[in-house]
């Protein structure tokens, strides 16, 4: 069945289009056709796309919304060019599965879309109006693309979350403001996690029961969370991304008091607060400089740069200090496993968080850390080590064909 994965972005489209089925998943020959990206949606329209061969082709053209972006994408995946063989025409499409980043506390599964769960979607855009808005265009688009026969899925970042007990996701502010308003953790970048945690579990042919990990996704956004016999029972992000690591451009942990501090001291309004806290923070905030990680990391390097070395301690301390806090929240855990662009090529990251860690047992192998292959899945731990690490590229994507294949043939989804 070949599936195409869409994530819908405020200016951007993600897509992949993968074969997967029942037997695929059993036997994990799932595969990807395609992949692309679309930026910058509403001016000139920044194309990359990719096919399961590895070619690459980069264009650029005006791209109205998202329909039309879809809509490039998709004569892109039927014409010639793209040489998908399994591809011929959009009937060879059969299904579509959405990334949503914000379920509440409704959706706690991958599920079927239909008109009440996009009302169930809409009822989120409070909880992630920066977000849930841009996901539902996307399957709007898809809607009037391939008609309503098509079965299309939502795939909720904050589902694999939903096991957190009331102590970790309830903030300590009055409870009717819980009651009334939702107002709670719910964490993000679960489908992420569920990935890392299942494949950790492939890789050492163990039950879900027995994955007690300290996951760490750390791209642009970053997040970190504990699971516990297979369930997630905590999470760095709260009600919004916000909370956590230090990110690319976002804080992470502050205290709100700052907010209104600020605002008085520099005469900002709430808003240019919360960009401040969304985009002009973390590694940029900082170091004055980038969010990228490895233009830091050279930084610090070549020339010695002060604020770019400050920003990358900032960001491993605060990775610290949470594995240390789960790490007591769970009682001990197996492994932590590292994802996510900087998680998966950056040794010297990865080496710096585990630095004198052996108070818990974890002794990193700096050979088999600076040796493990961009992108490669592996063990970087010593032999012996009793907290245990590995490097786990994640693929939320691939999740997300899975469970919409899987809702389509009316099997179970497992909750991760
Ligand atoms: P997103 O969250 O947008 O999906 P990614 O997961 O692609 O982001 O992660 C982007 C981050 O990964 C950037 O900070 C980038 O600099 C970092 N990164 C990618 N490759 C490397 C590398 N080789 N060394 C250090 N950081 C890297």
């Amino acid at each position: 069945m070949n599936i195409l994965v869409l994530n819908s972005g405020s200016s951007s489209l993600k897509f992949q289009l993968i074969d997967t089925d029942l037997e695929k998943i059993a036997a994990d020959a799932d595969h990807r056709l395609a992949r692309g990206v679309i930026e910058r949606i509403g001016s000139q329209g920044l194309i990359r796309f990719e096919n399961g061969a590895g070619k690459i082709f980069r264009t650029a053209q005006p791209i109205r919304d998202h329909r039309a972006a879809i809509d490039v994408a998709l004569r892109w995946l039927v014409s010639e060019d793209a040489a998908i063989a399994e591809v011929k025409s959009l009937a060879d499409i059969h299904a579509i599965g959405h990334r949503v980043v914000h379920g509440g506390e409704k959706f706690t599964r991958s599920t079927l879309i239909t008109p009440e769960v996009i009302e169930g979607i809409e009822e989120c855009i409070d909880l992630a109006p920066l977000h849930n808005p841009d996901n539902l265009r996307g399957i709007t688009a898809a809607t009037e693309i391939f008609g309503a026969g098509i079965p299309q899925a939502a795939v909720f970042d904050t589902a694999f979350h939903h096991s957190m007990p009331e102590s970790s996701y309830l903030y300590a502010i009055p409870y009717q403001l819980y009651r009334r308003h939702r107002v709670r953790r719910y964490g993000f970048h679960g489908t992420s996690h569920r990935y890392i945690a299942y494949r950790y579990r492939r890789l050492l042919s163990i039950p879900k029961e027995q994955v007690d990990v300290i996951s760490l996704h750390l791209g642009n956004g970053c997040s970190v969370a504990a699971v516990k016999s297979g369930n997630s029972i905590d999470t760095s992000m709260g009600l919004t991304p916000l909370e956590g690591l230090v990110m690319g451009s976002r804080s992470g942990d502050i205290d709100p008091a700052i907010i209104e501090y600020l605002m008085a001291k520099e005469g900002f309004s709430i808003e240019q607060v919360d960009t401040l806290l969304n985009k002009q923070s973390g590694l940029l905030g900082i170091s004055g400089l980038t969010n990228d990680m490895r233009d830091l990391l050279a930084e610090e390097q070549e020339h010695g740069d002060r604020r770019a070395r400050l920003a990358i301690e900032l960001f491993v301390y605060r990775i610290r200090k949470y594995i240390g806090a789960y790490l007591a929240a769970m009682n001990g855990a197996d492994a932590i496993l590292f994802a996510g662009g900087i998680g998966e090529n950056s040794p010297e990251i990865r080496s710096r968080i585990c630095r004198a860690m052996e108070w818990c047992g974890l002794r990193l192998d700096e050979e088999r850390n600076s040796a493990l292959p961009p992108g490669a899945e592996g063990e970087i731990s010593a032999e012996g080590s009793r907290l245990r690490a590995y490097v786990i590229p994640t693929d939320e994507e691939m999740l997300i064909a899975r469970d919409t294949a899987r809702l389509v043939a009316r099997a179970e989804v497992p909750g991760w």
